[in-house]
């Protein structure tokens, strides 16, 4: 189902809006966190793109934002929700990339957020520091309110959040992990929009693909029992699966 009230004509510099599916995450029942999904046109391929949205005593956490146009299917998700962009107290950024902050700049706009990323992510997205990946341009630089380290717990309507260290893709990523649930927000350190329902990083994307591939060999030692990765969605998998993908890639 595609939701109406998108403008078709939401583009930006390099992506597409092209669909916004409803946050619907199957064979789960965590109350209070739900995927804001939708579709982007980018250097040709279509990808999927899935931030998500924690309700907290203070309104909505969200992890990541997406590319820069991205705050309308945002809105959009968030209505159908009961929430409006307002709501949103606090940003978490999984890392630096732009189809994960490129759209914080337009989101502030609306919505007074705290902005959170791990410490070694910062001065990227404060624009100290040119992003790792792209050609140079860049998006809007954001202060960064708070800097993250592992093991910083944030409370949420689905219990404790956890921020799980998992660099590689970049060099402070962080997934989040929720205990209660065995719920992991992988971020980009693993995907799910290849031919497996379940991968590692990408290594054509991925700086230090070591580094990465000991950050999956750690989540497999958490309880999971399912996972939203920023590619892909949810996926009906855990804890077991992180383990092979990390003991076929030695
Ligand atoms: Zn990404």
């Amino acid at each position: 189902m595609t939701l109406v009230g998108l403008p078709a004509d939401a583009e930006t510099a390099s992506y597409t809006i092209t669909s916004v599916e409803p946050g619907r995450m199957s064979n789960r029942d965590d109350a209070g966190v739900h995927t804001l999904p939708f579709d982007v046109e980018y250097g040709g391929r279509e990808l999927t793109i899935t931030p998500t949205a924690v309700e907290t005593d203070r309104g909505i956490v969200l992890l990541d934002v997406g590319p820069g146009g991205a705050v309308d299917s945002l809105r959009t998700h968030l209505r159908a929700l009961g929430y409006d962009l307002s709501d949103v107290w606090l940003v978490v950024l999984t890392h630096h990339d732009g189809d994960h902050a490129g759209g914080l700049a337009d989101l502030l706009e609306h919505t007074d957020a705290v902005v959170a990323t791990h410490r070694e992510e910062a001065p990227y997205v404060r624009g100290e520091r040119d992003p790792i990946k792209g050609d140079g341009d860049r998006y809007p630089p954001v202060d960064v309110d708070l800097e993250l380290v592992d093991g910083v717990r944030i409370p949420t309507l689905a219990g404790p959040m956890d921020v799980v260290a998992t660099p590689g893709h970049a060099p402070g990523h962080v997934s989040v992990h929720f205990p209660e649930g065995g719920l992991l927000i992988a971020g980009d350190a693993l995907v799910a929009d290849g031919d497996d329902p379940l991968s590692g990083p990408k290594p054509e994307f991925t700086p230090d693909m070591d580094r990465a591939l000991e950050s999956v060999a750690e989540l497999a030692d958490l309880e999971i029992e399912h996972i939203v990765c920023h590619h892909g969605g949810y996926v009906a998998a855990g804890a077991d699966r992180i383990r092979e993908i990390a003991d076929s890639s030695r």
